[in-house]
């Protein structure tokens, strides 16, 4: 049976390692917060005292951490104990740069090692339905997929070291900025007396169709499913899309790319977060986009 080592049992890695527990892997897991351990014990997973215990005889190692700094700290108390032909699985989303130094730390001590970021939120990771985004060589890929199989049904090689982090801040600066075009287009709509359905039925079907606009409507109605007909609740927090367009700019400043629409919807989401709705599903700037003036 595969030993699996969870590290950051926060809201993603909490659910991702219990379905591990439910495929009938042995997962010790760790997390600096008390509150952890109740929540993996009732999962069925042993609750490490530290991270050196919770991996030392781990086939499979995998972090779940806010930041790059977090992951670089902790892969650095994990690799010099893992044991030989392990394999290290970040699925945080953090910096390119931070994602390609933990490669760096793996490879040196002769570990598999891959970047494997998700969408899908904390329902996907719940439902196992997650989509990861993996960087890294071949063989620690063929390591990885079996495993990541078991929390997501989308498992997408993306390219080497880092290219999973490449793809997933890429892929949310088009989220990010398309969700505030489509609140600007529904907010001007109003201003016109169009009608919200109206808009939707026309938009859906022609050029000016996205996922933000036909699986997570900015306004109630069209899609039900939507934060929109729920009082803007997460979802996805205004907080961690603030995240992930920071990452988007300092991969771009770093690449020397321009994204000046990347670059604004980052200070329009700072001035949402700002104006304290960070906890607020993102789709909810359509409030702070129609309060302005015009
Ligand atoms: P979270 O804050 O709920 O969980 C992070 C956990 O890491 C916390 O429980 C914290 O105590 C623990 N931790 C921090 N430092 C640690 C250390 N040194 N050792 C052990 N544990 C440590 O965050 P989350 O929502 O679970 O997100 C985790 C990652 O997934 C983030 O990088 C986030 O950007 C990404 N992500 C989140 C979502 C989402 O919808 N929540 C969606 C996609 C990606």
């Amino acid at each position: 049976m595969t030993q699996i080592a969870f590290i950051g049992l926060g809201n993603m890695g909490g659910p991702m390692a219990a379905n591990l527990v439910n495929a009938g892997h042995a997962v010790t897991g760790f997390d600096l917060s008390p509150q952890a351990r109740q929540v993996a014990e009732q999962a069925g997973l042993v609750f490490a005292s530290d991270v050196q215990e919770a991996t030392a005889n781990a086939d499979v190692i995998i972090t779940m951490l806010p930041a790059g700094k977090h992951v670089l700290s902790v892969w650095g108390d994990i690799i010099p104990h893992a044991k030989t032909g392990s394999v290290l699985i970040d699925s945080s989303t953090i910096d390119v740069e931070s994602a390609r130094a933990a490669h760096k730390m793996a490879a040196a001590a002769g570990l598999l090692s891959v970047d494997a970021p998700v969408s899908g939120g904390v329902g996907g990771a719940s439902a196992g339905t997650l989509t990861f985004m993996c960087g890294g060589a071949d063989d620690a890929f063929a390591a990885a997929s079996p495993i990541l199989q078991k929390m997501g049904k989308r498992i997408v090689h993306c390219g080497g070291a880092g290219s999973g982090q490449a793809a997933k801040i890429c892929n949310n600066m088009i989220l990010g900025i398309s969700m505030i075009a489509t609140a600007e287009a529904f907010a001007l709509g109003e201003k016109l007396g169009l009608s919200h359905q109206a808009l939707f039925d026309v938009a859906s079907t022609s050029s000016g169709q996205s996922w933000s606009l036909t699986s997570y409507c900015p306004v109630p109605g069209p899609v039900p499913a939507s934060p929109a007909n729920h009082g803007y609740k997460p979802g996805f927090a205004a907080a961690l899309m603030l995240k992930d367009l920071k990452l988007s700019q300092d991969a771009a400043k770093a690449a020397g790319a321009s994204t000046k629409l990347g670059e604004l919807a980052t200070a329009l989401y700072a001035s949402f977060n700002a104006q304290g709705h960070a906890d607020m599903d993102f789709s909810g700037i359509i409030e702070m986009v129609r309060a302005a003036k015009g």
